[in-house]
């Protein structure tokens, strides 16, 4: 019999934050049916560094981000490029991104976001035990190394926002760092180590038996595309699909990168973009740290996967539709080599791969949750950008909170869709 209230949702997105909101929702007694037009967990939440990051509270908008921008513009290989060929139509976003870049707009979002990423673990958790995925996820903590004590100076602002946020670390000196992980380079002099991080050591298999557990619960998987919706006035009447109406009393968008039309189709106007970030990994590494380890100066993660080594990161502003630049993976593996120098000069190629995805961004660094502005039956839950991995969890949360009507339980006003108006 289905509960009291219980209603029949679509959740359109198989990614992490798809299945951990139809998991919340599944919970609450709703008969939940996800809309995946490809497999479940192909997509950014495939081959992320798999960090999760409750500090995660910084901004990609940082002060002075606005002087970087004609050095992404002139070097394809930097941490972050820009195509030409995509300025014209990057610019919305870009204009939104240099504005967002003031301290006042950088600690607003930081105090925004803790309570979504700071109680990742807590959130995940209970799905974990009940999918039986206990063995992939794991809270050893996140470090950060740094060549030099300048470097670690530049980011004083972004470990001030940590802070502010109740973030806890503790800081390494070379000594220490080499004790702490010894197949770093004697190159990184600092380490900022933060405890209450933790990581998953395989994205794509997470979210896999997530899915399996749904649908083991009685959640459909639905494999098809959602192009748009059935209103009558203001209330749900149907999710429409390239395969046809699927009836249903309310909506969630979890579709990535993917989700701006899906909300245009609500009149609601998003900047949404895709920040691509790319992935190599060495499968049976010769030399690999213990736990996820962030290059401060190269923007990229090491992070050991079950699969292998996976250095992941790297921001290119370039669109859904552009072919991936090969060469910006392999980067990653020479700066992977001058982080760990155990690792062998040469691998052979079948020993390699290299993956490119798309993180779904809005300009200021924070998702769209919450109502869609044409129905209280259609929630928004996208555009998490650098941590959606880690807000997953309570963003399925907070999804459940506003399909069963009640106030979230943290504050989501910042996260409305309606502030790019
Ligand atoms: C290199 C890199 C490293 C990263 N590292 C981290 C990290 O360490 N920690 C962290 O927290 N985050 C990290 N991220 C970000 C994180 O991967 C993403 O924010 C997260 O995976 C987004 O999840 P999602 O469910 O919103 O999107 P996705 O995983 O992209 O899922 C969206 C799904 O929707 C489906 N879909 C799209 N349109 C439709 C439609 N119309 N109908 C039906 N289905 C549709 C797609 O097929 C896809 O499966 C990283 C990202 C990258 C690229």
């Amino acid at each position: 019999m289905p509960a009291v209230g219980a209603k029949r949702v679509g959740v359109i997105g198989g990614g992490i934050v798809g299945v951990c909101a139809a998991s919340w929702l599944q919970r609450e007694g709703h008969s939940v049916f996800l809309i995946e037009r490809d497999e479940p967990g192909r997509g950014a939440s495939f081959g992320n560094a798999g960090c999760l990051n409750g500090s995660s509270v910084t901004p990609v908008s940082m002060p002075g981000v606005a002087w970087n921008v004609p050095r992404w513009l002139f070097d394809p290989l930097a941490p972050l490029a820009l195509r030409w060929s995509y300025l014209p139509a990057l610019a919305p976003w870009l204009l939104h991104f240099v504005r967002a870049g003031t301290p006042g707009k950088a600690r607003a979002a930081a105090r925004a976001l803790r309570p979504l990423v700071g109680p990742t673990l807590d959130a995940l958790n209970p799905l974990v035990a009940a999918a039986g995925a206990e063995h992939l996820v794991h809270r050893l903590g996140h470090l950060y190394v740094y060549r030099s004590e300048e470097g670690l100076q530049k980011e004083r602002f972004a470990w001030d926002l940590r802070r502010e946020n109740g973030v806890e670390v503790d800081q390494f000196d070379a000594d220490e760092l080499r004790q702490l992980e010894p197949a770093l380079s004697r190159d990184y002099v600092r380490g900022v180590l933060v405890r209450e991080n933790g990581h998953t050591s395989n994205p794509l298999r997470l979210v896999q038996l997530l899915v399996e557990a749904f649908i083991r619960s009685g959640g459909e998987l639905t494999r098809t595309r959602a192009r748009g919706f059935r209103l009558e006035g203001r209330r749900l009447a149907a999710i429409e699909t390239v395969d046809g109406d699927l009836s249903a009393d309310a909506a969630v968008i979890c579709a990535g990168a993917y989700s701006k039309p899906l909300a245009a189709a609500l009149g609601d106007k998003v900047p949404l973009e895709s920040e691509r970030g790319y992935h190599l990994m060495i499968r049976d590494p010769e030399a690999t740290p213990r736990i996820p380890t962030a290059d401060a100066d190269g923007k990229f993660v090491a992070t050991p996967m079950e699969t292998g080594l996976r250095f992941a990161g790297t921001v290119e502003l370039a669109g859904l539709a552009a072919p991936p630049d090969w060469r910006r993976a392999r980067v990653l593996l020479e700066q992977g080599r001058k982080m760990l120098p155990g690792l062998a000069a040469s691998h052979p190629e079948e020993r390699i791969s290299m993956w490119m995805g798309h993180r779904p961004s809005l300009p200021d660094s924070l998702p769209v949750l919450g109502f869609s502005g044409a129905s209280p039956d259609v929630v928004y839950a996208f555009g998490h950008g650098h941590v959606g991995m880690t807000a997953a969890p309570m963003t399925g949360k907070i999804v459940a909170d506003l399909v069963a009507g009640r106030p979230p339980s943290i504050d989501i006003a910042p996260f409305s869709a309606a502030r790019f108006r």
